[in-house]
């Protein structure tokens, strides 16, 4: 079975009267150790498919299999454990402790999630900094840092733990056009480093065109796969 499998999701948001479709029986699978884009205009469901795959949300109809675990099923603290130890996240806009400092933002979900000592955890945290390039930054802040730098240590936090996926929504969308594809360039090169999975979300043309497979959706609907 593949990392994260679909099969015939539909999630209809019921707002008062109103009803919106943000998904339409959407049925597609990814692979382990892939590096895959949804793309679409804003409004089209990229949001609302990567909460499902990080069971951040539930379907209204359909299955989502996630490391082959039926996750629409699970309970609320079957969902947070899950999201703890298979899941990772990197954020539009960074979500750093601006209190931290970047070794510190990168240590607090093993602190928060896992058991290691602090000497494990050093070990831990200076090899995921190294990998992104940001070890020489690690005594720094958030706001001593370019937007590029930070998204560099939010993927080492997502990376941190270990998990097998990482969901990224928009994760270059306040970042200038460099930094943007140099961020993805780095994801995909974590990918190749840690076999990690990458699913991100953009509208930017210059970043989809990093990304090994491309999923497009319109009103809910996937309509074309690269
Ligand atoms: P995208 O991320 O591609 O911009 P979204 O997944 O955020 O798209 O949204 C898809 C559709 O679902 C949009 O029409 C949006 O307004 C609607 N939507 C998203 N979240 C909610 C919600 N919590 N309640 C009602 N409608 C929502
Ligand atoms: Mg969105």
């Amino acid at each position: 079975m593949a990392l994260v499998q679909i099969d015939n999701v539909s999630k209809i948001y019921q707002t008062g009267e109103m009803q919106v479709k943000a998904l339409q029986d959407v049925t597609l699978s990814i692979d382990e150790a892939s590096f895959v884009t949804f793309v679409g205009p804003s409004g089209s469901g990229k949001t609302t498919m990567l909460n499902l795959i990080g069971c951040l949300d539930k379907p209204t109809k359909g299955k989502v299999f996630v490391d082959k675990k039926q996750v629409d099923a699970f309970d609320r603290g079957q969902r947070a454990a899950f999201r703890g130890s298979v899941l990772g996240f990197i954020f539009q806009a960074f979500n750093l402790f601006p209190v931290l400092t970047t070794y510190e933002n990168v240590e607090y979900p093993l602190v928060m999630i896992k058991n290691e000592s602090a000497s494990e955890r050093n070990e831990m945290v200076s090899k995921v900094l190294e990998s992104v390039g940001m070890l020489n930054q690690k005594d720094k802040f958030p706001d001593q840092l370019s937007g590029g730098q930070k998204q560099r240590v939010a993927v080492a936090r997502a990376l941190v733990t270990q998990p097998k996926l990482v969901l990224a929504d928009e994760p270059t969308a306040n970042l200038d056009k460099k930094s943007a594809v140099n961020v993805i360039r780095l994801m995909r090169s974590m990918r190749d480093e840690f076999r990690t999975t990458f699913i991100f979300s953009t509208h930017d043309p210059g970043v989809m065109e990093e990304a090994e497979v491309v999923h497009t959706l319109e009103d809910g609907r996937l309509v074309r796969k690269k």
